[in-house]
């Protein structure tokens, strides 16, 4: 099956070629398939019937099922759990910030990188997802904005691995920000890894200025390591210095998110350590009380004990942040929704 929403316009010139249309229908789809809020094929209605029957039976849904939507009470923020046509399931997140609406969208269906805190990693990787997978969340996830509201923010920060699924996630930004399409500035797009340093710097030669996110969640590799797998394979100081060169190519700014899990990375002489590794860097340190998830049994510290450490962060010359954190009552963090949802089918 033809999967369009992740064609080029020239993708879809070709395509559309070999079904004998003529070349402006590709402009026509491809403003269908980007600009407007249609789920499927025979609500384009400038195509021929024929044609919009034929795209109907040869190409993959341009719009997943929506398996539950949950709105928070407290703040707005809406988690959506969507189907694929072949099953998977994914997440993705709505916040509704002054400056804008930021959508967090998951860039594979579960993951392999192991991290102990985090529940999208749990069941292992179903899959990589394919760029207008990862477009179609975005989308899916403007139609539920009131009328004329739209998205102004995308994160790559729900569930899976960016950098394990590169190209597909370099051809979602490309499409998002494409001037006949959405066209979202690449600006207000970020990136987030775990550290995947040949990744990190492969996009910082793509010549896309998007901002990029380290989860750092460690002042050290000791503890790095026992958080995250993928420290072992990737040193701390290599993983810096990497996003030093990527603020140089790119001159997009660092964040660096740091989950704060009680009696493990929360202690002052953390803190202390964090300011002396990440001096030399422009950078923001967002943090994060860890989310609770039930599977792992890791906690969040005191939010005493929190703004203790961002004082210690602050006064060490650091910017750093306590992340707000936005739908506590719907099962906020990454993957939760999905497993709670499978565990309660099973
Ligand atoms: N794989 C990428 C993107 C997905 S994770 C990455 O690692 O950056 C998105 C962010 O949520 C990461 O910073 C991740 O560490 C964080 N996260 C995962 N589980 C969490 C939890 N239980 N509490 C707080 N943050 C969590």
């Amino acid at each position: 099956m033809k999967d369009l929403l992740s064609c080029t316009k020239s993708e879809l010139e070709e395509y559309l070629k070999e079904l004998g249309e003529p070349r402006f229908r590709a402009g026509q789809v491809f403003s269908w398939l980007h600009n407007k809020e249609v789920r499927t094929f025979a609500e384009m209605t400038n195509l021929p019937a024929a044609l919009r029957n034929r795209l109907d039976a040869e190409c993959l849904p341009i719009a997943p099922e929506t398996e539950r939507m949950q709105e928070s009470a407290i703040d707005g923020t809406k988690k959506a759990l969507f189907r694929f046509h072949d099953g998977n399931l994914i997440e993705s997140v709505l916040m509704r910030y002054r400056f804008g609406n930021s959508v967090c969208v998951s860039s594979q269906a579960g993951c392999r990188m192991g991290c102990a805190f985090c529940a999208s990693t749990v069941a292992g990787l179903q899959r990589g997802l394919t760029a207008g997978e990862i477009l179609a969340q975005v989308y899916a996830m403007e139609r539920t904005l009131p009328e004329g509201e739209r998205v102004s923010h995308v994160v790559v920060m729900g569930s899976g691995e960016p950098m394990e699924n590169y190209d597909a996630v370099i051809r979602f930004f490309r499409l998002l920000a494409d001037p006949d399409g959405r066209n979202l500035s690449l600006r207000n797009m970020t990136v987030s890894t775990c550290g995947i340093i040949p990744g990190i710097r492969r996009l910082a030669e793509e010549g896309i200025p998007v901002n990029l996110a380290i989860s750092l969640h460690a002042p050290n590799d000791e503890i790095r390591r026992k958080l995250m797998p993928v420290a072992k394979r990737y040193p701390m100081d290599e993983l810096l210095s990497a996003c030093g060169d990527y603020f140089e190519a790119t001159g997009r700014r660092l964040t660096w998110e740091y989950a704060l899990i009680s009696g493990i990375n929360d202690g002052d002489e953390h803190a202390r350590e964090l300011v002396r590794r990440l001096a030399p860097y422009r950078g923001v340190v967002n943090l994060i009380p860890v989310n609770p998830v039930t599977e792992r049994g890791l906690a969040a510290p005191s939010k005493d004990r929190v703004q203790h450490f961002l004082h210690l962060l602050t006064s060490g010359g650091l910017e750093a942040t306590v992340r707000r954190s936005l739908g506590r009552d719907i099962d906020g963090a990454c993957g939760q929704l999905r497993s709670r949802y499978i565990n309660d089918k099973t």
